[in-house]
């Protein structure tokens, strides 16, 4: 599927759940979440089949996430089944980490069954490495369990097993060069992200954004010039560059300064509650499961995929003063 600017869509991301172990300032409100339902929440039959009609509109990747998708029961059964559809040659995962290490009932971690079950690689979020500010930032005690996690990931043979890092102004100064090292004697492929407006207004604030080249700048200062790496692309918008000396990539995501961010965009994403959206950063969704769940048949559903295509923007609108309508949680990121 082509949209109008010449984007080829081959990339969905699903969100499987609302619900998450942690609460993260940047991604969900701090006051009590209202979770959706079960029966607003997409069911994994509905899932496979919006995923099975993608696949013969060109979706080749898909991409799991929440929310926290492990928190949700079954997920790895119903990964099985996604990793089985036609035409879908790459599952992977978004998570906090926080329950790979978990046992399953048959004795795997959890790591180990979704690798058994296809997913071919891991995104795991990892901010900082001094326990107490992962505390405060995720509101929860769990950093040993995201440490356990990424061990269990590395352990269990993902073919990708990546680090992400949101940059916090006043927070992550601190933590870049460590979790420079960390991902470097890990082998894990680290990305540092800008602060997107998706959480309630008060988080993105001046006072709390850093952004990607400052960050850049600062990893320089220490470890020595790094070199732009443009040949080495993974399937998102990740700028690399090269560590002097190491061999070691690591990846920015200037969703906020990188004005080329949006140009080779590949991705929809489907919400928890089936709206599908064109584009992170714009308020446009349209309510997919409706159409499902009204009995539209597979060559309507695959006509409501494409006007969704249609109606994708040039770029986000994270700059125009963008005001967030849902919060990162709800729209799966
Ligand atoms: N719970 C999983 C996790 O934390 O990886 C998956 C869902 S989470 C919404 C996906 C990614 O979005 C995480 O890497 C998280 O750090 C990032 N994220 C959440 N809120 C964000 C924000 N306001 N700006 C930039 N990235 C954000
Ligand atoms: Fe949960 Fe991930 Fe959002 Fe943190 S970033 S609150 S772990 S969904």
């Amino acid at each position: 599927m082509e949209d109008r600017f010449g984007h080829l869509i081959s990339y969905l991301r699903i969100s499987v759940t609302d619900r998450c172990n942690e609460r993260c300032g940047y991604c969900m409100p701090s006051e009590l979440q209202e979770w959706l339902s079960r029966d607003e929440v997409m069911s994994y039959e509905e899932i496979l089949r919006v995923t099975e009609i993608g696949a013969r509109l060109g979706v080749r990747k898909v991409r799991i996430t929440g929310g926290e998708p492990l928190t949700r029961r079954d997920i790895v059964p119903f990964c099985e089944r996604l990793c089985r559809v036609a035409g879908i040659d790459d599952v992977g995962i978004s998570t906090n980490g926080t329950l790979l290490a978990k046992v399953q009932p048959d004795g795997r971690t959890t790591a180990a069954a979704l690798v058994d079950a296809g997913v071919r690689s891991a995104n795991i979020s990892l901010d900082t490495l001094d326990r107490e500010t992962y505390r405060a930032a995720t509101g929860r005690d769990y950093f040993d369990r995201a440490l356990a996690g990424i061990d269990a990931a590395l352990e269990a043979g993902f073919e990708k097993v990546k680090l992400n890092a949101v940059l916090m102004r006043n927070s992550s100064e601190e933590q870049l060069s460590g979790l420079v090292n960390f991902a470097h004697q890990r082998g894990l492929l680290l990305r540092f992200i800008e602060l997107m407006p998706v959480s309630t207004s008060d988080v993105l604030t001046e006072r709390n954004f850093l952004p990607v080249a400052e960050a850049l700048r600062l990893l320089q200062a220490e470890f020595g010039a790094f070199e732009p790496r443009p040949d080495f692309k993974t399937n998102g918008p990740a700028s690399y560059y090269a560590v002097p000396g190491r061999g070691q990539l690591v990846g920015f995501i200037g969703a906020m300064t990188n004005f080329h961010f949006c140009d080779s965009c590949n991705k929809l994403r489907l919400t928890c509650d089936g709206k599908l959206r064109p584009c992170l950063g714009s308020h446009l969704e349209f309510d997919l499961l409706a159409e499902i769940r009204r009995g539209a048949d597979d060559e309507q559903i695959a006509a409501f995929f494409r006007h969704v295509v249609e109606r994708k923007p040039r770029e986000h609108e994270f700059r125009d003063n963008y005001q967030p309508g849902r919060q990162m949680v709800a729209i799966g990121g």
